[in-house]
Protein backbone atom coordinates (compact mmCIF):
# COMPACT_ATOMS: atom_id res chain seq x y z
CA UNK A 1 0.00 0.00 0.00
CA UNK A 2 1.14 3.13 -0.83
CA UNK A 3 1.38 6.10 1.65
CA UNK A 4 -1.70 8.46 1.34
CA UNK A 5 -2.44 11.57 2.95
CA UNK A 6 -6.60 12.50 3.93
CA UNK A 7 -7.14 16.01 2.87
CA UNK A 8 -10.43 16.20 3.89
CA UNK A 9 -12.99 13.05 4.16
CA UNK A 10 -13.37 12.51 0.82
CA UNK A 11 -10.50 13.03 -0.52
CA UNK A 12 -7.27 11.08 -0.55
CA UNK A 13 -3.83 12.42 -2.57
CA UNK A 14 -0.27 10.15 -2.88
CA UNK A 15 2.50 10.88 -5.08
CA UNK A 16 2.36 8.84 -7.87
CA UNK A 17 5.61 8.04 -10.87
CA UNK A 18 7.30 10.47 -11.54
CA UNK A 19 7.06 14.40 -10.77
CA UNK A 20 2.88 13.57 -10.61
CA UNK A 21 0.55 13.93 -7.18
CA UNK A 22 -2.84 11.93 -7.46
CA UNK A 23 -5.87 13.55 -5.87
CA UNK A 24 -9.01 11.26 -5.31
CA UNK A 25 -12.32 12.62 -4.85
CA UNK A 26 -14.43 9.77 -3.06
CA UNK A 27 -17.07 12.27 -3.05
CA UNK A 28 -18.25 12.12 -6.87
CA UNK A 29 -16.97 8.61 -7.54
CA UNK A 30 -19.25 6.48 -8.81
CA UNK A 31 -17.69 3.26 -8.73
CA UNK A 32 -17.75 2.67 -12.35
CA UNK A 33 -14.09 1.22 -12.18
CA UNK A 34 -12.88 1.89 -15.20
CA UNK A 35 -9.78 3.10 -13.51
CA UNK A 36 -9.19 0.26 -11.86
CA UNK A 37 -9.85 -1.71 -15.50
CA UNK A 38 -6.92 1.33 -17.09
CA UNK A 39 -4.48 1.06 -14.01
CA UNK A 40 -4.95 -2.01 -11.42
CA UNK A 41 -1.82 -1.32 -9.62
CA UNK A 42 -2.31 2.22 -9.17
CA UNK A 43 -6.46 1.73 -8.11
CA UNK A 44 -8.87 -0.66 -6.43
CA UNK A 45 -12.74 0.19 -5.39
CA UNK A 46 -13.02 -0.48 -1.80
CA UNK A 47 -16.38 -2.22 -0.23
CA UNK A 48 -18.14 1.12 -0.37
CA UNK A 49 -17.94 1.32 -4.14
CA UNK A 50 -14.90 4.18 -4.09
CA UNK A 51 -12.17 4.61 -5.52
CA UNK A 52 -9.16 3.79 -3.29
CA UNK A 53 -5.38 3.83 -3.93
CA UNK A 54 -3.19 0.50 -4.13
CA UNK A 55 0.22 1.44 -5.28
CA UNK A 56 0.14 4.20 -7.68
CA UNK A 57 3.85 5.27 -7.44
CA UNK A 58 4.41 1.61 -9.04
CA UNK A 59 1.63 2.25 -11.39
CA UNK A 60 2.51 3.59 -15.54
CA UNK A 61 2.24 7.36 -15.76
CA UNK A 62 0.82 6.77 -19.04
CA UNK A 63 -2.09 4.41 -17.40
CA UNK A 64 -2.31 7.02 -14.67
CA UNK A 65 -3.66 9.23 -17.07
CA UNK A 66 -5.24 7.34 -19.04
CA UNK A 67 -7.34 6.22 -16.00
CA UNK A 68 -7.95 10.09 -15.09
CA UNK A 69 -9.39 10.49 -18.89
CA UNK A 70 -11.32 7.81 -18.77
CA UNK A 71 -12.88 8.58 -15.77
CA UNK A 72 -16.54 10.06 -16.00
CA UNK A 73 -17.03 12.02 -13.28
CA UNK A 74 -13.34 13.42 -13.40
CA UNK A 75 -12.80 11.81 -10.18
CA UNK A 76 -9.26 11.63 -10.10
CA UNK A 77 -7.32 15.04 -9.97
CA UNK A 78 -4.03 15.10 -11.30
CA UNK A 79 -0.89 17.58 -10.18
CA UNK A 80 2.55 18.07 -10.07
CA UNK A 81 4.66 18.20 -6.89
CA UNK A 82 4.21 21.96 -7.31
CA UNK A 83 1.06 21.65 -6.64
CA UNK A 84 0.01 22.67 -10.31
CA UNK A 85 -3.10 21.27 -11.21
CA UNK A 86 -2.53 19.59 -14.58
CA UNK A 87 -5.66 17.33 -14.93
CA UNK A 88 -8.98 17.97 -15.31
S1 LIG B 1 -13.29 5.61 -12.97
FE1 LIG B 1 -13.80 7.37 -11.65
S2 LIG B 1 -15.90 6.97 -10.97
FE2 LIG B 1 -15.05 5.03 -11.71
S3 LIG B 1 -14.19 4.02 -9.89
FE3 LIG B 1 -12.54 5.15 -10.90
S4 LIG B 1 -12.54 7.13 -9.84
FE4 LIG B 1 -14.50 6.18 -9.40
Amino acid sequence: MNTSDEISDNMVEARGPGDLVIILDRSVCIGAADCVALAPVGFAVDASGKVRFVNPDAESGSRIWAAARRCPTDAILLEDRSGTSLYP
